[in-house]
């Protein structure tokens, strides 16, 4: 039973995420929010981890693998290494701190240049954490709604405190990640037909 148990498990698509922002915007406090529905306020800010969680994607059994990236990110080997293995980003500022708005920016620039993809087609969210702290706002809606239409992606902002948008953020995410790679697959799957046509023609 067990076996049988692990070969479903292994069989299930899994989505990577990677959690990218300033240090203190509320990275860890997102994704341990979305895991173990708690709101942890003293995780060790320099602890990278990865998490992997089974879930159910629109009637769909799926598994999301979440990398909580922690300043080792400043080393650009291990970021790029990091940025590489992501299919998914949410790219994280906290609405109380301009600077950590601003830093976004740079982290994108990273990815993009890491992935070296169209840039339209990374599934990216752009997420506004801490909207809990409505009176200690220094990003507005507008600013980050402008950035993220600048960039072809959605706004959304989230409390890890509250859960307010938590798994929002993470299931619209997925759901990107997930539409990529089936039209990807589509990609391959005209690609390898003609392929075999003309292998066929060889022979
Ligand atoms: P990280 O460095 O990006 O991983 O940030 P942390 O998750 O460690 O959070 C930094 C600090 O901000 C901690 O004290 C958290 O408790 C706090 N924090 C994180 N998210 C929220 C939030 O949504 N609302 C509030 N009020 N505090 C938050
Ligand atoms: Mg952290």
């Amino acid at each position: 039973m067990a076996s049988g148990k692990n070969k479903n498990q292994t069989s299930l698509a899994l989505h990577k995420v990677i959690m990218v922002g300033s240090g203190g915007v509320g990275k860890s406090a997102l994704t341990l929010q979305f895991m173990y529905d708690e709101f942890v306020e003293d995780y060790e800010p320099t602890k990278a981890d990865s998490y992997r969680k089974k879930v159910v994607l629109d009637g769909e059994d799926v598994q999301i693998d979440i990398l909580d990236t922690a300043g080792q990110e400043d080393y650009a080997a291990i970021r790029d290494n990091y940025f590489r293995s992501g299919e998914g980003f949410l790219l994280l500022f906290s609405i109380t701190e301009h600077e950590s708005f601003t830093a976004t920016s740079e982290f994108r620039e990273q990815i993009l240049r890491v992935k070296e993809e169209k840039e339209e087609a990374i599934p990216l969210l752009l997420v506004g954490n801490k909207s809990d702290l409505e009176e200690r706002r220094q990003v507005s809606a507008d600013e980050a709604t402008a950035k993220a239409s600048e960039w072809g992606v959605q706004y959304v902002e989230t409390s890890a405190k509250t859960r307010a948008n938590v798994d929002k953020v993470f299931f619209d995410l997925m759901r990107e990640v997930r539409k990529k790679k089936i039209s990807e697959s589509k990609d391959k799957n005209g690609l390898s037909g003609k392929k075999k046509k003309k292998r066929c023609c060889i022979l």
